[in-house]
């Protein structure tokens, strides 16, 4: 038997559709069309690495009935040329997103740029305000990317109450905001990470694996039990120019029960994710 495949690209169109009917609800309600303000970085060339993502974010804004302003700054602007620009989107009414494009560059202080952020309009939960809220389980701005995981496993019918999941991958950014909301899902949860031995006595205990570690192939098909599921998290260019995941995904799918894809799994619906936080207010 082989496992079912999680595809985020069979949901995009639904959701949009929710999305688009609640951003028309806000618009009517508040009478103007969220914002959502996006502070990206060109190099002396004039080309950034953020073009491929920033389009993505303004076809999915588009698709809702989002506004989308681009904010192309030099890679020498400093944090006090920056923090001005940030309480000033946070003080206009229609702003209802602020993000930040990564990589940031290096003279930029990343904590003190991040909480400058209003937490009600920290659209990727990237304050501390946001992560503190996360923690304690009250209501917050959640990393959308880790939004996207829960989604694609909740409209493909996998509950996690009672399951056993194990994440692989501890960043602030994935890893542990995942293995919080896994928790507060009622999973029993275990994080591994670089340090983590015998990684597969873990994993072949798991009734989830989630992994966002950024190594193709790491999570093989002996990793895994049968009938598990598989979300994969990673990004990973090859040297040919390939887009693969973290999951040796040809072998896994003849083991797992369900294994998502890459691209085409977590990613789409993780910029549908922002846009459902831009129209949470
Ligand atoms: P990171 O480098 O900050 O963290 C990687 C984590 O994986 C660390 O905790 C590290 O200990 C762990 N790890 C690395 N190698 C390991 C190994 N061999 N065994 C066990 N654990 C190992 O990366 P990140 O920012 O958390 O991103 C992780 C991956 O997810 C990357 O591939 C990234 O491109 C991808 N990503 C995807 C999305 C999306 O929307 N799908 C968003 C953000 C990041």
């Amino acid at each position: 038997m082989t496992a079912r495949i999680l595809e985020g690209t069979q949901f995009v169109a639904q959701i949009s559709f929710e999305l688009a009917a609640k951003a028309a609800l806000q618009i009517q309600t508040h009478g103007f069309t969220p914002d959502l303000a996006i502070i990206a970085w060109k190099n002396e060339a004039g080309d950034s690495a953020s073009d491929v993502y920033t389009r993505q974010l303004r076809r999915a804004a588009k698709h809702v009935g989002i506004a989308l302003h681009i904010h192309w700054l030099r890679q020498d602007t400093s944090t006090d040329e920056l923090l001005p620009m940030i309480q000033r989107f946070n003080a206009q009414k229609q702003i209802r997103g602020i993000m930040v494009q990564a990589p940031l560059p290096v003279q930029i202080q990343k904590i003190a740029l991040k909480d400058a952020i209003d937490p009600d309009k920290d659209v990727d939960g990237a304050t501390a305000a946001n992560i503190g809220n996360l923690f304690l389980k009250q209501p917050a701005k959640l990393p959308a990317t880790c939004l996207a995981v829960f989604e694609l496993l909740d409209r493909s019918g996998i509950a996690l109450d009672g399951k056993r999941v194990v994440i692989i991958g501890a960043s602030p950014v994935v890893g542990r905001p995942l293995a919080l909301m896994a928790l507060h899902r009622n999973a029993t949860v275990t994080v591994c990470h670089i340090y983590t031995r015998s990684l597969a006595d873990f994993t072949r205990q798991a009734d989830i694996i989630i992994v966002a570690a950024g190594k193709p192939n790491l999570v093989s098909a002996e990793m895994v039990a049968p009938g598990a599921s598989v979300i994969d998290v990673g990004i990973n260019i090859t040297e040919d120019g390939q887009i693969v995941g973290d999951v040796d995904f040809e072998q896994v799918r003849q083991i797992a029960g369900a294994v998502s894809r890459v691209p085409g799994g977590v990613g789409p619906l993780t910029n549908l994710m922002i846009m459902r936080q831009v129209l949470d207010f």
